[in-house]
């Protein structure tokens, strides 16, 4: 792993950056891209028209005229659970030209290996992670990891050109593989959208004598569950490390829950003696 610039020598192009799935964070991160001045158009499952026509981007209810725009980028915002059966309902035959496919999923391994077995060989893949969304960026990305990995990356300018969108934010560029991501996010990422979801299940809810522990819970419980239950599930099916740090917090907890009985019972036969 490495914290790393990644910008070449020549300056930054202007890219047409072509978004698949244009949900919550496909738009966040499309107006980011549209005030630095790249132009972006997109196309996903629900009619976007009316949105995208305030935010003066082309939207294709077909995919076809998507793939023959002519694109310098095709970003892939679509949720994991669906990333394959996006890909291969697209004629990515009728790419007119080069590509540089990024994918911004939150697991790592699965869009790598998706992609470079239904991309023609002459296409680019950078895969990504912004480990931030619209909740914890929307005051700015200073700071805040852009995990990347050049998967098959000829075009360097272009590649970037793409990744000074982050650096020119002040994210802190992390280049590391898609393994390592996938084994560090399952002890992060996935544990803390865990724990958010059991607190969810448990109903906490603020309280009027709130410690700072205890509003640190809520506000975990309240950011994961802002996330949809999709993106949460394929955190757990499609991170191949994810199965053992769940099986991880459930031997934990059964730990900490048998010590607390086994205090209790000593502490009840000290005081019937
Ligand atoms: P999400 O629920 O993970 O994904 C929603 C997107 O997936 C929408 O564009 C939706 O299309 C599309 N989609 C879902 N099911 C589909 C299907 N069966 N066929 C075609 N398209 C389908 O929510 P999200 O927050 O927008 O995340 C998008 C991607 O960004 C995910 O891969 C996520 O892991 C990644 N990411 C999210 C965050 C974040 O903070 N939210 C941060 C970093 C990375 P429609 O809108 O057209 O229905």
């Amino acid at each position: 792993m490495s914290s790393s610039s990644s910008s070449s020598s020549l300056p930054p192009q202007t890219l047409k950056i072509g978004i698949v799935g244009f949900g919550t964070f496909g738009q966040f991160l499309a107006k980011t891209m549209i005030k630095q001045g790249h132009t972006t158009r997109a196309t996903s499952r629900t009619d976007y028209s009316q949105l995208c026509h305030q935010l003066d981007v082309p939207f294709f209810r077909d995919v076809i005229p998507f793939l023959e725009a002519d694109n310098d980028v095709i970003l892939i915002c679509t949720s994991i659970l669906s990333l394959s059966e996006v890909l291969n309902s697209m004629p990515l035959r009728r790419l007119k030209r080069h590509t540089l496919f990024v994918d911004v999923l939150s697991v790592k391994e699965h869009p790598r290996n998706v992609l470079l077995r239904v991309l023609p060989e002459n296409m680019d893949v950078l895969c990504t992670h912004p480990m931030f969304g619209p909740e914890s960026g929307k005051n700015g990305w200073k700071d805040l990891p852009l995990v990347y990995e050049k998967v098959r990356v000829r075009d360097e300018t272009r590649c970037s050109s793409f990744l000074h969108i982050f650096e020119s934010k002040g994210c802190r560029m992390v280049e590391m593989s898609c393994e390592e991501h996938d084994k560090v996010a399952a002890r992060s990422q996935f544990l803390s959208h865990s724990i958010g979801r059991i607190l969810a299940e448990m109903g906490i809810e603020s309280t009027s004598m709130n410690t700072k522990s205890f509003e640190t819970l809520v506000k975990l419980k309240e950011s994961t569950t802002n996330d949809s239950f999709d993106l949460f599930s394929g955190l757990f099916i499609h991170n191949r490390f994810a199965q053992q740090e769940l099986m991880n917090l459930e031997q934990s907890f059964e730990k900490v829950k048998q010590r607390l009985l086994k205090k209790m019972s000593e502490q009840q036969s000290l005081s019937s003696v």
